[in-house]
């Protein structure tokens, strides 16, 4: 992968087509900013770059991401099937985990080498400090490394929470104080290295902006992503959702708080008494509410909620997994926006195959049926949980297959150019795209081609070069 790189603030961009419009004109690049687009001759100390006629589209936002838990699952060594099989092959894992510090291993199975201890991985790798989490997600194991380490984090700062560790180093369910603890304990190092890793990654796809919308999102982690920023490790402009709380934090042109993320599990909805009222709260506050719905039930409770609490315009429904004909009229009616992910179609489509009634399938991450009735539909990958590359996301869109090639709903297949302006938009309009215009951000993805030729293939190979408010953040090695 090609690392992002920061710098060169002026830059001449020659002969590039403004999506949507075919004829291709020069823009310039200054102060972070669109300064001029037009016929323009290059200025002293100006970088020129020839586009010959390719695209340059608006930097794409990711509307729905988790960028902790995507950083945490690529900073991760597999340690279980299919990946790792025997004893062997996690020692050989083990050894070979990128970096110098912390290791995390995931999805440990007995399989591998029985039952974990301490002794084991003290065995296995005793340098370094190693936890391991079994596929049950339930248990961690800590070599000795990790346990000295964690009691000293825990030392130095009184506020830290306990953790109750059993004598063969394991940790049944604590991983909010894990987590706590192990953030305090690593003072800018391995979670920094591995979030600008992602990030880089995502500049790649010419990602320019990111709406992270983990439940718990709040004024700290408003604080600590505000950090990164100044320091120069983020290559996207953030929107936070998650707690009412952070209604408090300032926007800043790189950092701005979203929605009150409203989390629900069918099993275990919530009261919906205190739902209205904490939705209502939110609106008072200009604080729009985003609602996860994967299931019908959860849907109707969503819908029965902005009903009773009243809309506000920026309201959304995140995934909209499965949204039956009989719900259609009662969602026009209220109106919210529909964050979705059609690439799970892609992924998941032949389980869904599987476990889903045929007649229930057409109803599954719709998209053109929902733009047809004027609903507002937007995307987001949902990574780490979904792929992060929002171009595949745009191939799931249009063709609506599974991995083995079954097609799923094909009447909500949509156009190249529909399943794009799924990531266009701004973050708190993300149902509208936005298009190049001078005063804006400059946060560009210059494609190698046109549109007219991109748009059979919607591959992220086809991106020639990032830049987020006007430094490029991924250029394609030459
Ligand atoms: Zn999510």
């Amino acid at each position: 992968m090609v690392l992002a790189v920061h710098g060169e603030r002026a830059w001449l961009i020659r002969q590039a087509r403004c999506y949507p419009d075919p004829r291709p004109l020069d823009v310039r690049l200054a102060g972070g900013s669109i300064a001029a687009m037009g016929t323009l001759a290059p200025l002293p100390g100006e970088q020129v770059i020839d586009a010959k006629g390719a695209c340059l589209l608006p930097g794409l936002v990711d509307h729905h991401i988790h960028l902790r838990a995507l950083a945490a699952k690529a900073a991760s060594v597999p340690c279980g099937p299919p990946d790792v099989e025997h004893r062997d092959a996690l020692i050989n894992a083990l050894k070979l985990a990128p970096g110098t510090e912390w290791i995390r291993g995931i999805g440990y199975h007995e399989s591998v080498a029985g039952d974990l201890t301490c002794k084991d991985l003290d065995q296995f790798e005793p340098s370094r400090p190693v936890r391991i989490q079994h596929r049950s997600g339930r248990l961690w194991i800590l070599n000795s490394k990790a346990i000295d380490r964690l009691h000293q984090t825990r030392a130095t700062q009184a506020d830290l929470p306990t953790l109750e560790i059993s004598s063969d180093g394991r940790l049944f369910d604590q991983d909010q104080a894990l987590g706590l603890i192990l953030r305090a304990g690593l003072q800018g190092g391995l979670d920094h290295d591995a979030i600008e890793h992602v990030s880089a990654e995502l500049a790649s796809y010419g990602i320019t902006g990111i709406h992270d919308m983990t439940p718990s999102n709040g004024p700290e982690d408003f604080a600590y992503f505000s950090a990164l920023l100044e320091q120069g490790r983020l290559y996207q402009s953030i929107c936070l959702s998650g707690l009412e709380s952070l209604q408090t934090q300032n926007a800043t042109p790189l950092i701005r708080p979203g929605c009150f993320k409203v989390h629900l599990h069918e099993h275990q909805l919530p009261s919906f008494d205190a739902t209205v009222a904490r939705v209502a709260a939110a609106h008072a506050f200009d604080l729009p509410a985003a609602i996860h719905c994967v299931t019908r039930a959860e849907l109707v409770f969503a819908l029965s909620v902005l009903e009773a609490a009243g809309s506000h315009a920026g309201d959304r429904i995140e995934h909209g997994a499965i949204i039956e004909p009989d719900l259609e009229t009662w969602l026009v009616d209220l109106g919210p926006g529909i964050v979705t992910q059609p690439h799970f179609i892609l992924d998941r489509g032949d389980q869904y195959i599987q476990d889903i009634p045929a007649e229930e399938q057409a109803h599954l991450y719709r998209f053109k049926t929902l733009k047809t009735l004027g609903l507002r539909v937007a995307l987001g990958s949902d990574a780490p949980f979904g792929a992060a590359d929002p171009w595949r996301a745009m191939r799931a869109a249009v063709a609506r297959t599974s991995a083995r090639g079954h097609s799923i709903g094909p009447g909500e297949c949509v156009s190249p150019e529909d399943a794009l302006a799924g990531f266009l938009g701004e973050f708190m309009a993300p149902f509208t795209p936005r298009s190049l215009t001078v005063g804006l951000p400059a946060d560009l993805v210059l494609l190698s081609k046109p549109w007219a030729e991109a748009r059979h293939r919607l591959l992220a190979d086809d991106i020639r070069m990032t830049w987020h408010h006007g430094q490029v953040s991924y250029r394609l090695a030459a």
